[in-house]
């Protein structure tokens, strides 16, 4: 099967370029007679409720070397007992999807190690559609997306902003499969709580550490429902506070040493004139201002940060 579908003829395929200059491959295919009048849902053989549609329904699939793939058919539409009417599944794609199984595959794969926007431009989707190909494999990711909450030992906690600002997640990772485990909107300890509330006895036993800021609500969760696990600040926060720590000294190093000039620079007054170079005061203002200077590293912060 030259897509790499089961169940599936392929009838006839052409290139052709679009109005832009971009070639695409058409790919005519029907699904095997015996699968055709399956339930998307339920898998079973359906009677069939209507006719092939007279308009085909192109489905993009994965690139070839720059060429964008295409499969057309025409769909048809059957009526299940339990799920009721819905368009005859096709072998080679998700229900209601416009993509090929394996382009939905593929851009969950990318999105889930790169920017969304770094996977819409080589993909060629847009924005949105990333989420929803994501949203329709999750059933294959994750068979059993209820065990993820299984043997949970290193957790970690956090919120992050999103909306410019406006709205808050609040998000669980597993530190030890670096994974997303548990997500919710908004914040706070009522959030938490229902991460918590959630867990079997066994699940919540598993859990031995948990890191996140110095946040109160977090600590407050944790002592009540997993009392035995340590509670730590992750390694985020330890240098994002070992930062704001070491820029207060900064700070203080050039205001103390800007008072130092300022005072120096007063008891030293400069003369008419351009000053010798063996001027011994002007040698002390000097000095005084090489520490408040945009070389001083108590005036750059990178350099404090990068030590
Ligand atoms: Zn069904």
């Amino acid at each position: 099967m030259s897509f790499n579908v089961k169940n599936t003829v392929i009838k006839n395929c052409n290139l052709y370029s679009d109005k832009n200059g971009v070639k695409h491959i058409r790919i005519q295919a029907r699904p095997n007679k015996w699968p055709e009048n399956d339930c998307p849902f339920c898998h079973k053989s359906c009677p069939v409720y209507d006719k092939h549609s007279s308009k085909s329904t192109i489905w993009r699939g994965l690139d070839w070397g720059g060429i964008l793939v295409e499969v057309k058919y025409q769909t048809h539409r059957i009526i299940c007992p339990e799920h009721g009417v819905s368009v005859a599944e096709v072998p080679w794609a998700y229900p209601s999807s416009r993509f090929t199984k394996y382009f939905d595959l593929t851009v969950a794969w990318f999105a889930s190690y790169l920017p969304r926007s770094t996977t819409s431009y080589f993909m060629r989707v847009d924005w949105e559609t990333i989420g929803r190909c994501v949203n329709r494999t999750l059933h294959d990711l994750e068979p059993e997306r209820s065990r993820i909450l299984d043997g949970l030992v290193n957790i970690g906690i956090d919120e992050t902003i999103y909306k410019k600002g406006h709205k808050y997640i609040t998000v669980i990772v597993n530190h030890d499969t670096n994974t997303v485990v548990w997500a919710s909107e908004d914040h706070g300890k009522s959030v938490l709580e229902k991460f918590y509330k959630q867990l079997t006895p066994e699940q919540l036993s598993s859990i031995k550490v948990v890191t996140g800021d110095g946040a109160r609500w977090i600590t407050d969760c944790v002592n009540e429902y997993t009392p035995n696990c340590a509670r730590c600040v992750d390694s985020f926060h330890v240098v994002e506070l070992a930062m704001a720590a070491l820029d207060e000294v900064r700070k203080d190093i050039w205001h103390d040493a800007y008072s130092e000039y300022k005072q120096v620079k007063k008891d030293n007054p400069r003369g008419k004139g351009r000053p010798k170079k063996d001027d011994p005061e002007f040698a002390i203002v000097k000095a005084a201002k090489v520490h408040v200077s945009p070389q001083s590293p108590a005036y750059v912060p990178y350099v404090v940060a990068e030590i």
